[in-house]
């Protein structure tokens, strides 16, 4: 295929630029007004103590939504939920084919048929190295490492040139599982020529390089040799390698091992699927792992970010049914926190310590976790090995897109240049030039409905959270006389001694009736008119009160 005048080729992050996490990236070749797309990753983010009640955010994809039938295919660049997280709930809006390699096919398999979606969404399996061809656009997967199995960059041939997509990546020369970064491929595209090259900034600030699952292997074999008691690990379900070698490990002393916490379990079978995981002795169940000494198990545990709801948070509350842990017990994060989790594992660890179990942490144990992310070391051998025209950073919040585009233009990279979600960004023809911005932002997944956001429920709930409730009721007759009421009760608003909150909503009721009775006749049959004069009055008096704005609810009854 050959690009004729008037084609373009533009790139659109959607999300991931300007944050880490919701990755949804864009591409589109041909002339503005008959554009071809293709979607790269189509991720979710996590909310936080700001969007209470909201566990998952997600990219908010009206702009593609438009033009749904140009979209060729959804590529996914592995397992990761900030990459795959966001299949389930938007692909209805979307409805394109969707590729992955096996391993990430089997997950979104599984995330399909929970949304009930596995019989439309067509999945088609894609090799490791494997090429694809859609439209003007030909990808050829390059294997890469990182922090799960199979994860790929892509190298996406366009009629106007070769862009290098290289999703995220670290360069582990020993990863464990897989093979390790596939240089000469890369090399190869840059002899080629490599247009543009939009890559992983996560950890550009960080010197040197992230290191090996090998040498976190050597930490683990070695501190789990030495300990005695039961133990429990935790690590993100999703490293395998991670998982594998704290199984290795376990075994190697002697220990069988639990898997406690539904994601490892469902990424032990994606794992199997694949033919990993495949030479170690059969998992033991929790409850047959309640009968072992203590110093022939391990625990490996979901919950290592301090989520409440995971295996270690109720091994830590003494509430889980089988796995308990306490005097002489051990447990090892082998994980990194996450930006934002830090009170909520600061608080896991100190039940945990509470109970007597000691804590083995990166943070004292710098072995004990790698990052999966390339530091400015793997990212200058990347840039020397694709030598891209334009360096587009993502994955990244803006300090490292920026950060990203000085060390780009530091290593010589002719363009360089940061979009943040919703810029379209025209790589070919001429000069690498952000040429629009369309709708980008973000919707909310609450009590499993999706929403703008800071839609009016959170909206209301956060206000609420801060500001406490009021409930108004009133009954009135036919005529506008009060029957009974107005009465005022509260939700969140605190009293005293000097000031009981029965006082206080006594005083409230006085004023609500006194509006009211300024009512006239013909208001006063008027719900609304009643209501408004309510509500005003209470808040008003609110505010005088405890200096704050609650949330008021009136209810007028006719009798
Ligand atoms: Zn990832
Ligand atoms: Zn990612």
């Amino acid at each position: 295929m050959t690009a004729t005048p008037g084609d373009e080729l533009v790139f659109l992050p959607l999300g991931g630029s300007n944050e880490i996490g919701m990755n949804f990236n864009l591409y589109g070749f041909g002339p503005p007004q008959a554009r071809k797309w293709i979607v790269v990753d189509l991720g979710v983010t996590f909310g936080d103590q700001t969007t209470p009640g909201v566990e998952i955010i997600l990219p908010d994809p009206t702009f593609i939504e438009a033009h749904a039938k140009d979209i060729l295919g959804i590529v996914l660049t592995h397992a990761h939920e900030d990459h795959i997280g966001a299949v389930a709930w938007l692909w209805p809006r979307l409805q394109a084919p969707l590729y992955a390699t096996p391993f990430t096919a089997f997950l979104l398999r599984e995330k399909l048929r929970e949304a009930d979606l596995l019989d439309e969404a067509q999945i088609t399996e894609i090799p490791l190295s494997g090429t694809l061809t859609l439209g003007p656009f030909e990808i050829t997967l390059i294997t890469l490492t990182h922090s799960i199995p199979e994860p790929n960059g892509l190298a996406i041939r366009t009629p106007l040139g070769t862009i290098l997509h290289t999703g995220d990546w670290k360069i582990d020369p020993d990863p464990l599982l897989g093979a390790p970064t596939d240089q000469d491929a890369i090399r190869r595209l840059g002899d080629e020529g490599v247009l543009a090259m939009v890559c992983d900034s996560t950890n550009v600030f960080v010197d040197g390089e992230a290191g090996s699952e090998a040498q976190v292997r050597i930490a683990l074999n070695a501190l789990i040799g030495q300990l005695k008691g039961k133990i429990a690990a935790a690590c993100f379900a999703s490293n395998v390698a991670r998982m594998d070698s704290i199984i290795r490990a376990a075994q190697a002393n002697d220990r069988r091992v639990c898997l406690v916490g539904r994601s490892m379990i469902r990424m032990a079978a994606a794992a199997r699927s694949v033919g990993l995981l495949s030479d170690i002795a059969p998992f033991v169940t929790d409850a047959e792992a309640g009968y072992f000494p203590a110093d022939k198990v391990l625990y490996l545990c979901t919950g290592s970010q301090g989520e409440p709801r995971a295996a270690l948070a109720r091994v830590a509350d003494g509430t889980h049914p089988h796995v308990n842990l306490g005097q002489g017990d051990a447990c090892i994060f082998s994980s990194r926190i996450i930006p934002g989790n830090e009170v909520p594992i600061r608080n896991l660890q100190n039940k945990l310590a509470d109970r007597g179990v000691r804590l083995y942490t990166e943070r004292d144990h710098p072995g004990l976790h790698v990052s999966g992310h390339p530091c400015r070391d793997e990212l200058k051998r990347m840039y020397q090995w694709a030598r891209p025209q334009i360096a587009v950073p993502t994955h990244g919040e803006r300090r490292h897109l920026l950060e990203h585009v000085n060390l780009a233009r530091d290593l010589q990279v002719a363009q360089a240049l940061a979009p943040r979600n919703g810029d379209m960004v025209r790589l070919a023809p001429g000069q690498a030039t952000i040429i629009d911005e369309v709708t980008a932002g973000r919707l909310y997944v609450d009590a499993g409905v999706v929403t703008p956001e800071n839609g009016e429920a959170l909206r209301e709930r956060r206000h609420a959270a801060f500001n406490g409730v009021l409930t108004v009721s009133v009954a009135l007759d036919r005529k506008g006389r009060i029957a009974s009421g107005p009465q005022v009760r509260a939700l969140g608003l605190p009293g005293d001694a000097d000031y009981p909150l029965d006082d206080a909503l006594d005083d409230l009721a006085d004023e609500a009736e006194t509006a009211l009775k300024k009512l006239s006749g013909d208001d006063r049959g008027d719900d609304h008119a009643v209501e408004t004069a309510l509500s005003r009055a209470v808040k008003k008096a609110a505010f005088r009160i405890w200096e704050r704005r609650p949330v008021v609810e009136t209810t007028v009854l006719r009798v």
